[in-house]
């Protein structure tokens, strides 16, 4: 499972089993619920503003092999518990 992608526009290469990358923004995701929670009506949302409800942040920015990836906070794509569980060699970016 470690099937690689790569963008020629960004130059990004990610894991194409576990890793979403969207082509309009250009930004990678957890998967694909994250994907999908950053587009609204076909436009993108910036993840690094992008708010819950709660006033809580919508994203978390994890720090993957590929590089900055951005998952749903508090779900276990972006606690570092899961991520360690999973071995994936990651260290969440908590600032
Ligand atoms: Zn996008
Ligand atoms: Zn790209």
């Amino acid at each position: 499972m470690n099937t690689l992608a790569w963008c020629p526009r960004c130059n990004r290469e990610w894991n194409g089993h576990l890793e979403c990358h969207c082509p309009t923004c250009h930004l990678l995701f957890n998967n694909i619920d994250a994907f999908d929670r950053h587009r609204r009506r076909n436009v993108c949302l910036d993840p690094a503003t992008e708010l819950r409800r709660d006033g809580e942040p919508a994203f978390q920015p994890v720090r993957r092999k590929s590089g900055e990836t951005w998952g749903l906070s508090g779900t276990r794509d972006t606690l570092p518990e899961f991520l360690a569980r999973r071995n994936m060699e990651v260290s969440v970016n908590d600032r």
